[in-house]
């Protein structure tokens, strides 16, 4: 569960990221945000595995209140709140199966990750998360290899072998062509709904968020005009 209540977020140089958010997010839900750019979205995303730290408010994740937490704590959060990006964010050199791997960062630590010191088990539930996104014949190619959407399978792959409660996916289709992001959209779903993770989305287009979500919420200038389910935005429009 997520609950923002009244959170802002002004930057440094006096931008209005978030305007007093109200909001709250359920276990296992699809959420699609919407909006033109600039208005929040990522900030909005980026609060909630505190890439960016709102300046007021209160943001519970997991009934804790995340906004005052550094060091240790952070990187405690951050574990429990994958993340998936618009660039895909693989290491390039690296092989698929490696960058997967990775997502085991969190909890096995950086010294041992160095030398590749992952256990067993990690491996293998790297290979399985790889099968999920039919990515497992590609294993041992490296990232800068594949196309986009097969990147994008693979930060799936990562971020499911990181096993989060939480996934946030900052604009995760928004370099790929039609076909290849109804393709990455469809196993964001699948993962959601089989694993019950929570999952916030943020989208350019309301048609794909309709397609996908369960419910979606509107942004404009850093506050939220809509929040409903895909049934009533038809209703409204
Ligand atoms: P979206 O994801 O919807 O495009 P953003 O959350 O990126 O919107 O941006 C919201 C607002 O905050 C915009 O006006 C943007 O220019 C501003 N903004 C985003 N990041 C920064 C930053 N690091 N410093 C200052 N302003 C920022
Ligand atoms: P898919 O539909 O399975 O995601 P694509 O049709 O995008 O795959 O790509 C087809 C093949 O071309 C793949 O085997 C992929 O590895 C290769 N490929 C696509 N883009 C590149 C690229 N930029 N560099 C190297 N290989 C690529």
């Amino acid at each position: 569960m997520i609950t923002f209540n009244d959170v802002s977020l002004v930057y440094p140089n006096g931008t209005q990221g978030l305007k007093n958010i109200n909001v709250e997010i359920n276990e296992g839900e699809f959420v699609v945000i919407v909006g033109l750019s600039g208005a929040g979205k990522s900030t909005f995303i980026r609060s909630v595995n505190r890439m960016v730290t709102p300046t007021d408010g209160e943001l519970l994740v997991n009934g804790e209140n995340i906004i005052p937490k550094k060091g240790k704590e952070l990187r405690k959060l951050r574990t429990s709140v994958g993340m998936i990006f618009q660039n895909y964010n693989l290491v390039n050199r690296s092989s698929v199966i490696k960058n997967t791997i990775s997502g085991r960062l969190g909890h096995t630590g950086t010294i041992r990750s160095v030398f590749n010191l992952y256990p067993k088990a990690d491996k293998k539930l790297a290979f399985e998360n790889l099968k999920r996104v039919h990515m497992e014949e590609k294993i041992y190619n490296r990232a800068d290899e594949l196309s986009g959407g097969q990147q994008q399978r693979v930060s799936i792959a990562r971020v499911l072998t990181q096993e989060p409660s939480i996934i946030l996916a900052d604009e995760p289709v928004a370099s790929l062509d039609p076909p290849t992001s109804h393709q990455v959209m469809t196993y964001l779903r699948r993962v959601n709904k089989e694993d019950n993770i929570t999952t916030i989305v943020n989208l350019h287009f309301i048609d794909m968020a309709m397609e996908y979500a369960d419910r979606i919420i509107g942004m404009r200038d850093g506050e939220i005009v809509f929040d409903g389910l895909v049934n009533e935005v038809e209703e409204k429009t």
